[in-house]
């Protein structure tokens, strides 16, 4: 699966708990990131990740372009609802795309918690 990580910057801590807890997961699906979130992850977990441009310089958009295209599997976007983001818009069109094109997008660490487990259980029913 092609998989998008994203984070807000109060959410990074997160997402790097997220990805070393799942690392084993991650490996074996094609990752790609927000500038920001996808060196962190990279950095963290050695995991390789094709970063786009940070999220306010336009990687939401660069994602939400993969989304439309069909490149795009699972979005994990940990988005942070009690700070206001200077590319909101940015952020909501790819919330929008990924209902437009049904593709799962977990907003925070629980669901995102859900989507792996069911990754798991195909796995063990193949
Ligand atoms: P970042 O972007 O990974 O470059 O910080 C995330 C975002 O805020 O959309």
């Amino acid at each position: 699966m092609n998989i998008a990580l994203i984070a807000h910057d109060k959410k990074k801590n997160d997402m790097v708990h997220f990805c070393m807890k799942h690392t084993d997961t991650l490996k074996k699906h094609t990752l790609m990131a927000t500038g920001t979130t996808g060196a962190l992850v990279k950095k963290t977990t050695g995991l390789p990740v094709h970063c786009y441009k940070s999220g306010p310089l336009g990687g939401d958009q660069e994602i939400g372009a993969k989304v439309a295209n069909g490149e795009v599997d699972m979005i994990i976007f940990f988005r942070d609802p009690l700070t206001a983001q200077p590319h909101e818009p940015d952020v909501s069109a790819l919330f929008r795309l990924s209902d437009v094109y049904e593709i799962p997008l977990a907003s925070n660490f629980k669901t995102a918690e859900l989507f792996f487990k069911s990754l798991d259980l195909a796995k063990d029913h193949r």
